[in-house]
């Protein structure tokens, strides 16, 4: 009689761990689905990001370029100020030249028109008398031609005098008309250089825009980011519960056969996520690292070894979701050796899996646990161990970095 008792009661206890065990896991995917919308949302807004960015360059670009075309349109109007100036000093000496001349002209004039009223006057009062008051004829003539030569020069001198007085004149004017292009093109590059100012004005303002818009997206990824850390956060303690759930049901249910004993070491533990999102890549029985970034020697490893007693044959687990880029087997090295690309942007490689043990190929997409080979000895190995990865980058050993601040 108690043994029936204890046995619904078991049933009971049993069940009630089962249905606790699918809420946890419906809500658990429900996580996990908001969490790859919040990833979509993540990778837009960098693609946006992205945008944003070239489009900003591009515009600094074409500011760079207005700024070199300013200092070229100010550098020539800097040449025709001096050119002005030089043109302002000559145009100044020239007037100087032309004042002198005009003087001389006005001063030589004013003594020959003094010189002619004294000989008209001379002539007026009496012509007879300065002829009669000659001494001689010959007086006389030679009175009469001096003032007649006289006459004559101060006309010619007079008129070389205008003759130099308009050549300056010329000159100058010459200049003035010089002075007044170059004035022009000045005139002309600097309103070139205001529009190219109020361009870059404008250009400025764009990029000021876009550093705007480029903060706003950052912050959009911030926050989605963070998000996503707390729901990382929701499924590993839903999953810690799941596995908790599942060790009981085991217990409770010890008494059966010896293959289910070995189940729970074989799974994945989905329930341990470290903050970069990735899970023990073997069982948890065998998921103490054997060796290190160094191995005992000194030497360096770049990875970390799984090796405890018994892995043998043990499941290799993808980390986290991502797509496989290798799948492949060489002699020596690595074995049978697989590289996945995760959507953190990181890559993990697993080495030296058993032959024909390798499920996924180059290209496929494994989710999170998903089995990919099992722990095996080929390539440069000394016994069945998994030699484990991460890389900021596919191809290069120098890229490698500790896979112990990776993993839960
Ligand atoms: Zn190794």
């Amino acid at each position: 009689m108690k043994k029936v008792v204890f046995k619904i009661l078991g049933i009971v206890i049993v069940a009630t761990m089962l249905l606790q065990t699918v809420a946890i896991a419906a809500s658990t995917s429900e996580l996990k689905s908001e969490k790859s919308d919040n990833q979509e949302k993540i990778n837009d807004a960098k693609d946006e990001l992205s945008d944003v960015q070239e489009q900003k360059s591009n515009t600094q670009e074409e500011i760079n370029n207005l700024d070199s075309q300013i200092a070229d349109y100010e550098s020539q109007i800097n040449e025709l100020d001096t050119k002005i100036a030089d043109l302002n000093t000559q145009i100044e000496e020239s007037q100087k030249k032309l004042d002198e001349a005009q003087a001389q002209y006005d001063e030589n004039k004013k003594l020959a028109e003094e010189r002619l009223v004294t000989m008209q006057e001379s002539g007026d009062t009496s012509y007879l008398d300065f002829i009669l008051s000659s001494d001689s004829v010959t007086d006389l003539i030679s009175s009469y031609y001096l003032a007649t030569e006289l006459a004559q020069a101060d006309t010619e001198l007079l008129d070389g005098l205008e003759e130099e007085r308009q050549a300056v004149e010329e000159a100058k004017t010459e200049l003035e008309n010089n002075k007044a292009e170059l004035d022009n093109s000045r005139t002309s590059k600097e309103s070139a250089t205001a529009q190219l100012q109020v361009l870059k004005e404008e250009k400025n303002t764009e990029v000021a825009k876009l550093s705007e818009d480029e903060k706003t997206i950052q912050a959009q990824i911030d926050e989605l980011t963070e998000a996503n850390k707390t729901i990382d956060q929701q499924i590993k303690e839903a999953e810690a519960r799941i596995a908790a759930a599942n060790k009981n049901n085991g217990s409770s249910g010890g008494s059966g056969s010896g293959a289910s004993a070995g189940a729970p070491s074989g799974s994945a533990n989905l329930g341990n996520v470290s903050s970069s999102g990735f899970i023990m890549p073997v069982p948890a029985a065998y998921d103490t690292i054997t060796t290190g970034m160094y191995y005992s020697s000194g030497a360096y490893h770049g990875a970390v070894d799984f090796g405890s007693g018994g892995i043998n044959g043990q499941p290799i687990f993808a980390v986290a979701d991502g797509t496989v880029i290798i799948s492949t087997r060489v002699r020596g090295s690595y074995g049978n050796y697989i590289i996945i690309r995760h959507d953190n942007g990181l890559y993990t490689l697993y080495a030296h899996g058993q032959d024909g043990s390798r499920t996924v190929e180059s290209g496929d997409r494994v989710s999170q646990g998903q089995q990919i080979m099992r722990v095996g000895s080929t390539g440069n190995s000394t016994g069945p161990h998994l030699h484990f990865e991460v890389r900021t980058s596919p191809g290069n050993y120098s890229n490698r970095v500790n896979p112990r601040n990776h993993l839960p």
